[in-house]
């Protein structure tokens, strides 16, 4: 099959999910702009391309209006992980309020098409389960956890509304809990912690009684489902759930990285955190269906490789992996 080489703007393209996703492109044949403030991505995860003729970065804060010339822009600029999106929330909302507006913006001007990442947290503590796409969600419009979930809320509002009133081409993308390599290790998401907290022989922290659950897809298969989904035919906008059905308890998935590592860590119990959703799961029926995609990588296959990049960074970093790469942050 031959390849329609396109410039693609990759928003957040120095973070976790955003370099993993660069490499892929590249590996097509695109040109691929990243774009970056560098609040929670690194450069070093995209270092390794950056000597790549079809690979640019700028360093920019999407809450600003960027002006290029692209036919394609993944938008991903966002903080993550609960710990990250909270240190400061009122710049969170605007990163996916304005950053979405901006980047519609630029998409409009150039007819380009455009893809969402939102989020399972649109459907914040949900009462439906599994998630189904046309389920509403329970949200918290006030809590901690608001300045994302309403935030991506919104930003999906204002895709469909440039959609319907500008005839947009846009993709939106309802991602559930992802890890792999490239994570940071100080980002409190439960695998990076559980994995860094493990090989470092130190507490298990469990939130809660570690009853809720979870469902955890590998990077790989996650950049997958985005690129599909940023292929299908204009008429298909989603909202699409894209994640790993298999559910799980994060008791359950503690004592998988307990023994995956050969740890001695012990299990220790911490206050959840106000909001917390209970459970988790995503329902991927349209995902299968329009897309042709499922999730491929089981959670032990997932957990090796990820065990294997952080017992490297800390290697490289001498044990004080945390240090070393918050000093980096920008
Ligand atoms: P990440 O924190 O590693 O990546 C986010 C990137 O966006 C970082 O490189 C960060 O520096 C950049 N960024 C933040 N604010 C910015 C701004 N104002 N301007 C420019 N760049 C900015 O997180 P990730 O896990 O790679 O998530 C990527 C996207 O996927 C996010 O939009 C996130 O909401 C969404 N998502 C991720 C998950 C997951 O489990 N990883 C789940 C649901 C949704
Ligand atoms: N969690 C935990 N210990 C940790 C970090 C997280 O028990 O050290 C729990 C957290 O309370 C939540 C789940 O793991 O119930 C997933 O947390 P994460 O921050 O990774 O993602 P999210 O809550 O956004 O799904």
């Amino acid at each position: 099959m031959t390849v329609v080489s396109k410039r693609i703007l990759v928003t957040g393209g120095a973070g976790f999910l955003g370099s993993h996703l660069c490499e892929a492109l590249l590996e097509r044949g695109h040109d691929v702009l990243c774009v970056d403030n560098y609040f929670t991505g690194r450069r070093a995860n995209v270092a390794h391309l950056l000597g790549h003729a079809n690979f640019e970065v700028i360093r920019h804060d999407v809450t600003f209006p960027l002006y290029v010339e692209v036919d394609e822009i993944y938008n991903l600029a966002c903080p993550a992980s609960p710990v990250h999106y909270q240190h400061d929330p009122v710049q969170t909302t605007k990163t996916s309020v304005h950053g979405a507006i901006n980047m519609l913006g630029l998409a409009k001007r150039l007819r380009a098409k455009i893809l969402q990442a939102s989020t399972s947290e649109v459907y914040g503590d949900p009462v439906v389960h599994p998630q189904t796409e046309d389920y509403w969600g329970n949200v918290n419009p006030i809590g901690f956890r608001s300045c994302y979930d309403e935030g991506k809320r919104c930003a999906e509002t204002l895709f469909f509304d440039y959609h319907r009133q500008h005839d947009l081409r846009i993709k939106v993308a309802r991602i559930f809990n992802t890890y792999g390599p490239r994570m940071h290790p100080d980002d409190g998401r439960v695998v990076s912690n559980f994995i860094m907290q493990a090989l470092a022989g130190a507490p298990i922290t469990i939130y809660g009684e570690g009853r809720q659950t979870r469902s955890f897809c590998f990077v790989s298969d996650m950049i997958d489902g985005l690129i599909r989904l940023m292929e299908t035919p204009d008429d298909f906008t989603g909202p699409v759930n894209l994640g790993n059905p298999v559910e799980m308890t994060i008791r359950e998935l503690a004592e998988r990285i307990v023994s995956l590592t050969g740890s001695r860590s012990e299990l220790v119990f911490r206050p959840l955190p106000t909001d917390d959703p209970v459970q988790r799961r995503p329902e991927i029926s349209l995902a299968r269906k329009v897309l042709g995609w499922e999730p491929d990588v089981t959670l032990e296959r997932g957990l090796e490789a990820t065990v294997a990049y952080f017992a490297r960074l800390r290697a490289e970093l001498g044990g004080d992996a945390h240090r070393a790469l918050n000093g980096e942050a920008g």
